[in-house]
C-alpha cells in the first residue's frame, strides 16, 4: 500500500495524521514547475516507504520541508508528532542548510553527512530520497542552479549512496545527473543506444515465455521477472572501457528473474543453459563468490534464438532488495535488531562503516549466528563489539573520505593520501585547528596536512602510527636517509701507486678492480722506462669509505703481473 492510500484508508493513524498535517501546512504553496510543493514532500514519503522504511522515517519524510518552508515550528512537530520524529525532522533540516560549492564545501558537506549517519542513519535515507524527487523535477530550475545541484548529486549523494550499498539508487542518481553535467555526452549516447535498447526489449519479450516455460518443465516458479535497462551513466563508463563500441555490450537490456530460494536460482540456471548455450566464460556466480561491493546474483549470457546473445540474471529477493536498497535491506529484514543499533547515539561515526565492511561482515555474522544458534540479544552485543571495532572516516580538505583504523594520527591519514604528503608532513589541522602530528583522529574531523618538500620522516612517528602502510613507507625513507648520509660524507682522495710487468689489457684489468669497488678513478698517469721490463702507474681515486681502499689493494695484489703496490691519502 502507499504511502497516500494507507493515509486515506486510515486516517487516524500516525502515517494518516502526518499526510494530512503535511498537506496542510504546504497548502497553497507551489514548486517551480507549477506543482503543489505537498507532491514533493510525498513523493520522498513514497520513495522512503518502498525502501521499506518505518512509519516514523515516512512520517518525517513527509515533514522534511515543513520547518523550513511554513510556519510550522520544531516544537509544534514536537508536541504533536513526538521527540523521535522531531528530531529525523531536525537532522534533515540542518543537512539541507549545507549548499555545494566546490571542493571545500564537498568536505564539509561529507562531514555533515558522517555526523547525521553516526546520529540516525534515518536521517541519510530522507535526504537521499528528497534528492531523488529533485533530481526527477531539475527541469524547472534555472541553468545555473541545475547544474550545482547535479554536480553535489553526483559528487556527494550518489558517493554517499553507494557507500551505504544502495547501489541501484546510487546509478539513478548519476544517470539523473548526467544530462545535465554533460549534456553532449549525454544525447551522442542517447542517439547511439535509443534504438538499440528498443530492439533488444521486444526480443527478450519474445524469448521471456520460452524461458518461463522451460523453468516451468524444471518445476521451478520464479516470484518475478523484469526487464534491466542498463544506465545511460554506466553505460557510457563501460563504452569507455568497450572503444565506444555498443554491438560489444551484451546486458545492454538483461533478463531478470527473483526466486524464493538459492537452490531455486541454480536450478532455474541449469534449465536456461540447457534451453540455450551459455557464451563461454559468461556464467558468473556472484552468489558463491559476491563481487567486491559486495553484490549477488547469478548471471549468464546465452545465445538465444536467431544467434543473439542475452543476459539472464538469476537471484533471491533478499539479494534483490540487498542490490537494490543496499543497507536500507538489511533495515527492512532485521528492523528489530539493527533499527536499535541505528537509533542509539553513538559518537562513533563508525556506522559509516555501514558501507561494505557492513554488510559483508553482517552477512558473516548472520551465517556464524545460525550455525552456532546465537540468540539476538547475544547476536546485536557481539555484532556491535565487532564491526564497530575499529574504524573510523577522516575527510581531506577536498572532501575525499579515508577509512583508517580507530587511534589513526594525521601521519597514518597523510600516508593514506600519498607518500609525498607522508614523508614531507610538518604538521597538520584538524577541523581547522593545528595539532600535533600525533592526535588520534575521530569519525568526520577533516583534516589537512601542512607539508615542506624534502623534509623526511622522523623516525619517532613509528611509536605512534597505526597503519602498516604508514610504517612501511617511514622505515622505507628512513632506509633511504640514511644511504643519502652516508653519500654526503666528504670524499677522500687518494693516490695508489703500482709497480707491473706490462701487458695488454692489463690497465684495464687495474681500473675495473678499482671501479667494482666503488671507488671514483679521477686520473691515471702511466710511466715506463724505455729498456726496463717494468711499468709504473699512479692513480689517482676518490672515495667515502676508506675501508673499501685496503680491499681493493688486495685484490690488485693478487695480479700476477702486479709487483708492487700502495696507496697514500693525498
Ligand atoms: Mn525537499
Amino acid at each position: 500500500m502507499t504511502v497516500e492510500e494507507t493515509a486515506k484508508k486510515n486516517p487516524n493513524s500516525l502515517i494518516g495524521r502526518a499526510y494530512h498535517f503535511a498537506e496542510n501546512a504546504h497548502r497553497g504553496q507551489k514548486r517551480k514547475n507549477g506543482e503543489p510543493h505537498f507532491n514533493h514532500v510525498l513523493a520522498t514519503a513514497e520513495t522512503l516507504q518502498q525502501w521499506h522504511m518505518d512509519e516514523a522515517t515516512i512520517a518525517a519524510g513527509l515533514f522534511h520541508d515543513v520547518v523550513e518552508d511554513t510556519s510550522v515550528t520544531e516544537k509544534e512537530l514536537k508536541e504533536k508528532f513526538g521527540d523521535e520524529i522531531a528530531f529525523l525532522v531536525d537532522g534533515v533540516t540542518k543537512l539541507s542548510k549545507i549548499k555545494y560549492r566546490g571542493a571545500e564545501a564537498k568536505a564539509e558537506n561529507l562531514r555533515k553527512m558522517i555526523m547525521a549517519i553516526s546520529e540516525d542513519l534515518r536521517v541519510v535515507f530522507i535526504k537521499l530520497a528528497d534528492r531523488l524527487h529533485n533530481m526527477k523535477t531539475l527541469y524547472a530550475l534555472p541553468l545555473a542552479k541545475q547544474k550545482r545541484i547535479a554536480l553535489e548529486t553526483s559528487e556527494i549523494y550518489a558517493a554517499v549512496a553507494y557507500r551505504l550499498g544502495m547501489w541501484e539508487l546510487s546509478g539513478e542518481l548519476q544517470d539523473l545527473a548526467f544530462p545535465y553535467l554533460e549534456p553532449e555526452k549525454h544525447k551522442w549516447l542517447k542517439d547511439q543506444v535509443e534504438e538499440e535498447y528498443d530492439a533488444r526489449r521486444k526480443y527478450l519479450e519474445t524469448i521471456k515465455p520460452l524461458i518461463e516455460d522451460a523453468l516451468k518443465r524444471a518445476g521451478i516458479k520464479p516470484l518475478s521477472s523484469d526487464f534491466r535497462a542498463k544506465r545511460y551513466y554506466s553505460l557510457y563508463q563501460k563504452l569507455l572501457r568497450y572503444d565506444m563500441d555498443v554491438k560489444r555490450i551484451y546486458d545492454l537490456v538483461a533478463l531478470r528473474f527473483i526466486f524464493k530460494t538459492v537452490p531455486e536460482c541454480y536450478a532455474a540456471l541449469g534449465a536456461i543453459n540447457n534451453l540455450w548455450p551459455p557464451l563461454p566464460g559468461r556464467i558468473k556466480d556472484y552468489i558463491a563468490m559476491p563481487k567486491p561491493n559486495n553484490y549477488r546474483s547469478l548471471h549468464t549470457t546465452v545465445i538465444g534464438p536467431d544467434g543473439k546473445y542475452v543476459e539472464i540474471q538469476l537471484r533471491t529477493k533478499e539479494m534483490h532488495d540487498e542490490n537494490e536498497f543496499g543497507i536500507a535491506a538489511h533495515w527492512f529484514y532485521k528492523k528489530s535488531l539493527l533499527g536499535d543499533l541505528f537509533r542509539k547515539k553513538a559518537p562513533l561515526g563508525e556506522k559509516l562503516a555501514a558501507g561494505l565492511t557492513w554488510l559483508r561482515q553482517l552477512r558473516e555474522w548472520q551465517e556464524k549466528r545460525t550455525e552456532e544458534g546465537m540468540g539476538s540479544e547475544e547476536f546485536v552485543e557481539s555484532m556491535k563489539a565487532d564491526f564497530f571495532r575499529d574504524r573510523i572516516f577522516a575527510i581531506t580538505p577536498k572532501g575525499e573520505v579515508i577509512d583508517l583504523p580507530a587511534g589513526a594520527t594525521p601521519v597514518d591519514f597523510a600516508y593514506h593520501i600519498h607518500t609525498d604528503v607522508g614523508d614531507g608532513a610538518i604538521g597538520s589541522k584538524i577541523n581547522g585547528k593545528i595539532m600535533p602530528l600525533d592526535t588520534a583522529l575521530k569519525s568526520g574531523d577533516m583534516v589537512e596536512i601542512l607539508t615542506q618538500k624534502s623534509k623526511k620522516p622522523s623516525e619517532d612517528w613509528l611509536k605512534f602510527v597505526r597503519t602498516s602502510m604508514a610504517k612501511d613507507h617511514i622505515k622505507a625513507a628512513l632506509r633511504e636517509k640514511k644511504k643519502t648520509l652516508l653519500q654526503k660524507r666528504p670524499a677522500s682522495k687518494i693516490e695508489i701507486h703500482l709497480t707491473f710487468q706490462n701487458r695488454l689489457g692489463l690497465t684495464k684489468d687495474i681500473s675495473d678492480i678499482i671501479a667494482r669497488s666503488h671507488i671514483h678513478i679521477r686520473s691515471m698517469n702511466l710511466s715506463g722506462q724505455s729498456g726496463s721490463k717494468f711499468s709504473s702507474c699512479r692513480i689517482g681515486c676518490e672515495t667515502t669509505d676508506k675501508s673499501k681502499i685496503e680491499k681493493v689493494i688486495l685484490k690488485l695484489k693478487k695480479l700476477k703481473e702486479i709487483k708492487e703496490v700502495g696507496y697514500k691519502l693525498v
